[in-house]
């Protein structure tokens, strides 16, 4: 059993490393402070993930991506993962669908999108919908060529940048008929009811849509009417290996943080690492984030080399964004109290972490979800998914 990285692979994750502390560190503390950053800086970050080659890791060189397998990809956002303010989602990755548009819905969407051009933000949750998303009541109905969209969307991450959006709709209010639909922001009939606050600082915002007799051709309809649920699942099984992956750089950076700290800072006389009460803690820390992190690079590898069914890989993410956000909270929690006081205020990365990584185990499925998909694979198929280990020739 060959554990190593490639050597492509392990440049890539040099590289990835090297931009998150010369381009998305260094705004970590402007993006707290103004609860987001300047036009300028955006700019010069955004100027700086094309010169650095990681617009759209995410897709196909054809369609003007990166075209990374999903263990380089878990590599970059391992990395980028270390960032506060959640500053790893300024080097856009357009949705995961986008890929199964016609090459008519690719020219407008998908490759101005990879290109960083244009920006795109996924609309599923509502007031009443959020695990449940047959409970959606955002509904398209058909009027001669046309469709007429009517609803109200929630949390849509990055809709204030975004200039257009993935609506999950059903047609003609039919849960059987759940459909994407792509739908420009500037449409009439679009507008943004309200940006609340969260309790992370988030670099962009997530706005609550109301779409009012909003009309859209067939052509923007994505992939088929009755395939949104698919389309859905296609993004949560590869956003979920995204999310392990962020949560385990988070996790690393806060035992970086914490044992620098530990280092440095005296009481009674010695430093703190020096107790073993301060030590133990780090110690567990570094033991969960080893065990989460041979999950996450065992997932992606069998994601992107194995010969993995759609349906093991749906449960080998569901395990891994489950383990990695749930350990990145435990990691964080101690790396706060380790500091102390210092622990609780915005200008320590650490403060900053323990609230971003909060959200991780309730989007794109909560852990009780994920809990819900594993208990799913077990009853249908049994435990091979989790305790078995793939075969070579
Ligand atoms: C900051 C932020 C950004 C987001 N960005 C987006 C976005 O860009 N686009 C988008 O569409 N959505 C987005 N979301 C929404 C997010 O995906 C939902 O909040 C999440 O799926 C949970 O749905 P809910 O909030 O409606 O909670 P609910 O579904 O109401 O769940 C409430 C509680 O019940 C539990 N529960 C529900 N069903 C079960 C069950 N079967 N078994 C056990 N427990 C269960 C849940 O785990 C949870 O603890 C975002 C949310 C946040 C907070």
């Amino acid at each position: 059993m060959d554990l190593r990285l490639s050597d492509a692979d392990r440049d890539l994750q040099q590289r990835a490393r090297a931009f998150t502390d010369q381009h998305l560190i260094p705004h970590e503390q402007e993006c707290e402070d103004n609860d987001g950053l300047s036009e300028e800086a955006l700019a010069s970050i955004r100027s700086a993930v094309i010169e650095w080659g990681f617009n759209a890791i995410n897709h196909s060189r054809e369609d003007g991506g990166q075209g990374l397998d999903l263990l380089q990809q878990v590599l970059v956002q391992e990395e980028m993962g270390r960032a506060t303010g959640a500053l790893w989602d300024v080097p856009w990755r357009p949705a995961i669908p986008l890929r199964e548009g016609t090459e008519a819905q690719k020219d407008e969407y998908l490759r101005p999108a990879c290109r960083g051009e244009r920006r795109d933000a996924y609309a599923i949750s509502e007031e009443r919908a959020g695990s449940d998303p047959t409970m959606v009541e955002t509904s398209a109905k058909r009027d001669g060529d046309e469709y007429v969209l009517n609803g109200e969307k929630w949390h849509v991450t990055a809709g204030d940048i975004a200039d257009f959006l993935l609506v999950h709709a059903h047609v003609d209010g039919d849960p059987a008929k759940p459909t994407v639909f792509l739908v420009d922001k500037d449409l009439r009939g679009v507008r943004v009811a309200r940006i609340p606050k969260y309790t992370h600082t988030f670099v962009f915002e997530h706005p609550t849509f109301v779409l009012e007799g909003v009309r859209v051709g067939e052509e923007k309809i994505l992939g088929e009417i009755g395939q949104g649920y698919d389309l859905t699942k296609e993004w949560f099984v590869e956003e979920r290996l995204m999310i392990a992956a962020r949560t385990a750089g988070a996790a690393a950076r806060a035992l970086e943080e914490a044992l620098d700290f530990a280092r440095e800072r005296e009481a009674f006389g010695r430093p703190i690492l020096s107790y073993q009460g301060v030590e133990f803690a780090l110690a567990d820390m570094a033991a969960e984030i080893a065990s989460a992190k041979a999950l996450l690079y065992r997932a992606a590898w069998e994601a992107a080399h194995g010969d993995v069914t759609p349906k093991r890989l749906h449960a080998l993410s569901s395990v891994a964004k489950l383990v990695c956000s749930e350990t990145a909270g435990r990691v964080v929690d101690r790396a706060v109290q380790i500091h102390g006081g210092r622990g609780y205020m915005r200008e320590y990365a650490v403060e900053r972490l323990y609230r971003d990584v909060r959200v991780e185990r309730i989007w794109e499925g909560t852990s009780e979800i994920q809990r819900v998909i594993i208990g799913n694979e077990l009853r249908k198929r049994g435990p091979e998914a989790f305790s078995g280990w793939p075969a070579g020739t």
